[in-house]
C-alpha cells in the first residue's frame, strides 16, 4: 500500500526541495553560525534570509580539509563580499549536466585573472577536469588582438571564453584584422552579464556557426544555473537540489545535498529573477531581469536602469551602453534619487535620437523632461566605462555623490 504525501516537496519560483531536506539545511546552517532556525518552522517561508557574512561562515566551514581560494565580488560600490570558494568548485555537480569543453579543445580563457574574482580561475579548473588545452589570457581589447591571432590559430583554440563584453571585443578585433589567420572559433562559453544585442551580432559576424554556452552564478554561490546552445540566450537552468524564490528585493536561493561550492538557505541574491520557458524544452528555467536595486527616481519618476537599457541596447546603432545618474541636489540621503540621467553609449547613432527612444519609452520621463530638458540626456563616446577589476559594464555610474 503507497501513500502519495504532496506536502512532502517545497516549491518555489523555480525549483523545489525535499521540505526535510531545506529544515535539516537550515540547522546544518545555523550550526556553522547561520541564522537561527525558530522552534516551530516547518516551511521555507518560516526560515530567515541569510546574507554575505552568512556564505563566508558556512563557505569556509564546509572547506575545511580540502582547501579553498578566497573569492571576493562587489567592491565597485560597497564592501567586498568574500566566500571561501572550494577547490573542487562543484564541477561534479556541473559536469553531469553541462559539458561545454572536450578534451580535444583549446579554451582562449578571456576572464580578467587576480584581484580574487574567481571566473578565470573557474575556467582553468574545468579545462582541467575535462582534459583540454587552455590558453589563460585575460581580455582584449579590439586593437589588440590582430597581433595574435597567429599564435591563436597556430595552439588551435577553437573555444573562448568571457564576459560577453570580452567576447565582442574580441570578435571586433577579428572582424577588425580580416580573416585570414583567425582561429577556427566553434564555441564561446559566457557569463556574469547579459548579452546586449550588438555584442551577440558581434559574436555570430566573426565566428560563423559559433554555438554559446552560458552559466548563471556568483562568487558566493558558485553556478546555479545552465544554458546550452539549444537555449534562449536569456534563459538559463536551474540545477537540480536548488530552489529559487522570486523577490524584488533579490531572489533567494536554497538549497540540499552535498557537493556544492557552500550550503544556502534562502541566500539573498543581487537579482531579480523570474519563470522562464526555454525553446530547448527542459524545465526549471529562468531568466534574469536586472539588479534588485536598480530602480531609481528622476524627479520623482521610478525607472529601472536594466529596462531603461534594454530599450536602447535594442537601437541597432548602439553597440555599447551605460546610464550616467547624477544625484539631485538638496534632496539629503535618499539613495537612487536623480537630478540627472544620461545614456552613455558607443555607436553611430545619433544622440537625440536615442534621447528620444527613452522619452518615448518611458512616457513619464518624456513628462519630467519637458519641465526639466536637462533631467535626460544622451552622449555617444567612443567606449563606454569599464570595471577594471572585471572587465564587464557597469550599468550605472554614479556621479556628483553628496559628501
Ligand atoms: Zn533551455
Amino acid at each position: 500500500m503507497s501513500e502519495v504525501r504532496t506536502d512532502r516537496f517545497v516549491t518555489g519560483t523555480v525549483g523545489r526541495l525535499p521540505r526535510d531536506a531545506v529544515l535539516a539545511g537550515a540547522h546544518a546552517l545555523a550550526a556553522l553560525g547561520g541564522p537561527q532556525v525558530p522552534d516551530r518552522a516547518a516551511d521555507l517561508a518560516d526560515l530567515a534570509v541569510s546574507g554575505p557574512r552568512d556564505v563566508l561562515l558556512a563557505s569556509r566551514a564546509a572547506s575545511r580539509g580540502g582547501g579553498a581560494s578566497v573569492m571576493s565580488s562587489g567592491g565597485t560600490t560597497g564592501r567586498p563580499k568574500l566566500t571561501y570558494v572550494a577547490h573542487h568548485q562543484a564541477l561534479e555537480r556541473l559536469l553531469r549536466e553541462w559539458r561545454p569543453l572536450a578534451p580535444g579543445d583549446t579554451l582562449l580563457n578571456l576572464f580578467t585573472p587576480g584581484r580574487m574574482w574567481a571566473s578565470h580561475y573557474y575556467m582553468q579548473s574545468l579545462a582541467e577536469r575535462v582534459g583540454c588545452d587552455t590558453v589563460p589570457t585575460g581580455p582584449y581589447g579590439p586593437g589588440e588582438v590582430a597581433d595574435w591571432l597567429g599564435i591563436f590559430q597556430e595552439v588551435g583554440v577553437n573555444t573562448l571564453a568571457g564576459t560577453p563584453t570580452s567576447l565582442a571585443d574580441f570578435a571586433r578585433g577579428v572582424l577588425d584584422g580580416g580573416s585570414g589567420g583567425a582561429p577556427k572559433v566553434e564555441k564561446l562559453i559566457w557569463m556574469a552579464e547579459p548579452w546586449a544585442p550588438a555584442q551577440e551580432r558581434a559574436v555570430r559576424a566573426a565566428f560563423p556557426g559559433v554555438r554559446l554556452w552560458g552559466n548563471y552564478g556568483s562568487v558566493e554561490t558558485y553556478v546555479m544555473a545552465t544554458n546550452t546552445p539549444a537555449c534562449d540566450l536569456q534563459v538559463l537552468h536551474l540545477m537540480p537540489d536548488q530552489l529559487i524564490e522570486s523577490d524584488d528585493a533579490g531572489a533567494l536561493l536554497s538549497r540540499a545535498g552535498d557537493g556544492w561550492t557552500v550550503p544556502t538557505v534562502r541566500y539573498r541574491l543581487g537579482d531579480r529573477v523570474a519563470a522562464a520557458a526555454c525553446r530547448c524544452g527542459r524545465g526549471d528555467g529562468l531568466r534574469v531581469l536586472g539588479r534588485a536595486d536598480d530602480a531609481v527616481s528622476v524627479h520623482s519618476v521610478v525607472v529601472r536602469v536594466a529596462e531603461v537599457l534594454d530599450l536602447v541596447r535594442a537601437h541597432p546603432g548602439v553597440r555599447e551602453a551605460q546610464l550616467v545618474l547624477t544625484r539631485a541636489d538638496g534632496e539629503g540621503r535618499a539613495a537612487h534619487t536623480v537630478g540627472e540621467l544620461c545614456v552613455r553609449y558607443a555607436g553611430d547613432a545619433a544622440a537625440d535620437e536615442v534621447r528620444q527612444l527613452v522619452l518615448r519609452g518611458f512616457y513619464h520621463l518624456g513628462a519630467v523632461a519637458r519641465g526639466h530638458p536637462e533631467a535626460v540626456t544622451a552622449q555617444a563616446v567612443a567606449r563606454v566605462e569599464r570595471v577594471g577589476r572585471t572587465d564587464k559594464i557597469p550599468a550605472a555610474v554614479w556621479r556628483g555623490c553628496p559628501g
